[in-house]
């Protein structure tokens, strides 16, 4: 993949080499940029992502791994997934449901499996912007993992049941469809 500097417009490029052909993202391309010592309210983070701006800002470090690069953009890229499509939205938050109600453990991603572990069940019961934020994060994680075929990573804790749990909503609802970002 090739670096994009300040505001190159090539994330619709980019999308078409990460996913090895099934998935079509629609919509006006995304500029990334790469900045140093990226932080998000005081902490050290990866990437920052802003939907209305349609702008992803990557940690400079991450020019210098390749593998990290590309799950961490796909995530970026699923965020825009997640906010244009609220028919996946509502299927994943079933899908979530069914885990916790079978007491699953571990995500697909730190971003996510922190935020699952701030949880309270009453966040689940009336779906608070906590448990949205969640949701958002997890769907993201996952969705890279799934796209770019990482089965292991030390941020992966998710059980293999789950997992493919998690895959065959993938195939549901994300594989070979065109989704609009
Ligand atoms: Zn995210």
């Amino acid at each position: 993949m090739r670096p994009a500097t300040n505001s190159s417009p090539t994330a619709g490029l980019l999308c078409f080499k990460l996913t090895n052909a099934t998935i079509e993202f629609i919509g006006e391309a995304i500029p990334i940029e790469f900045r140093p010592n990226l932080r998000a309210r005081g902490s050290e983070v990866h990437a920052s992502t802003f939907l209305h701006r349609r702008l992803i800002i990557l940690d400079s470090a991450l020019l210098r791994n390749r593998p990290e690069r590309e799950r961490i953009l796909a995530h970026e890229i699923f965020h825009f997934v997640w906010w244009k499509a609220p028919a996946i939205r509502a299927a994943y938050a079933d899908r979530i449901h069914q885990e916790f109600a079978s007491g699953i453990k571990g995500e697909m991603g730190w971003s996510a499996e922190w935020r699952k572990l701030e949880l309270k069940p009453a966040d689940l019961k009336h779906h608070t912007r906590r448990f949205r934020d969640y949701l958002c994060e997890s769907f993201c994680d996952s969705s890279a993992c799934l796209l770019l075929r990482i089965s292991r990573h030390p941020e992966i804790t998710l059980p293999a049941r789950a997992r493919r749990a998690r895959r065959n909503f993938f195939e549901a609802y994300v594989a070979g469809r065109r989704l609009k970002i």
